[in-house]
């Protein structure tokens, strides 16, 4: 098992501990209420003077509001990753419903409702549980996930993720993805004495190296995308 060491606020070690028994944390109703706010006021100031039509805001507000979240994927017992879970799962049946039932002569296509629906629990429970079960082994509660790249990778992914849209719509998600995350890593950093959720990297450092090479690729790359 990886040694779960705890830090005070100048990042120096202090005796390991399970972080899960830490007590005063910010809760996932905490770290919900604050990114809402802080995402119905960005959409807010972006309709008034950046002119967000109703899809850039509604797509804004999403990622900001699932950025306050994301952090906590690390937490082996959190609302985030069970949520996370069901996204994954529900996305990865969806599409696989949608293919078997597309016209095709690979496996036999259209499939009819029964096999279907048997399919897409199937996928869906695997996906769920595939990707908890990934998560969990992973990640260390409070680890990279709670670090500075993530803001910057969450905005750069959603950017990429709706690049088709526009520079407009890029902008909005790839600025409210990233105050969203940034809340969650204050409020964090706010209330923790012995932590610092705001750090660069962790002993890790090879892990640590990818998260911010993979941050600055997929960043790039959403760029890239916006100038093409
Ligand atoms: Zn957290």
């Amino acid at each position: 098992m990886a040694e779960t060491s705890l830090r005070d606020k100048n990042w120096r070690k202090i005796s390991p501990r399970d972080s899960r028994s830490e007590p005063d944390l910010p809760n996932f109703k905490v770290h919900l209420a604050v990114a809402a706010v802080a995402s119905a006021v960005g959409v807010a100031l972006g309709g008034a003077s950046l002119g967000w039509d109703n899809e850039t805001s509604s797509l804004a507000f999403l990622a900001g509001l699932s950025g306050g979240l994301l952090p906590d994927l690390d937490h082996d017992d959190s609302k985030p990753l069970r949520i996370a879970g069901a996204v994954a799962g529900l996305g990865a049946a969806a599409l696989a419903a949608g293919y078997v039932l597309s016209p095709g002569s690979f496996l036999g296509r259209p499939w009819a409702a029964g096999r279907t629906a048997l399919l897409t629990l199937g996928v869906y429970l695997l996906f769920n549980a595939g990707l908890v079960a990934l998560l969990k082994k992973r990640t260390r509660h409070r680890g990279l996930f709670h670090s500075l790249a993530v803001p910057f990778l969450y905005s750069g992914l959603w950017a990429l993720l709706v690049g088709s849209m526009g520079p407009g719509a890029s902008m909005a998600v790839w600025a409210l993805a990233g105050l969203g995350v940034f809340s969650h890593l204050l409020l964090d950093a706010g209330k923790s004495m012995s932590m610092n959720p705001l750090k660069v990297a962790t002993d890790d450092l090879g892990a640590s190296t990818i998260l911010w090479v993979v941050t600055a690729a997929v960043n790039f790359l959403a760029f890239i995308r916006l100038r093409l």
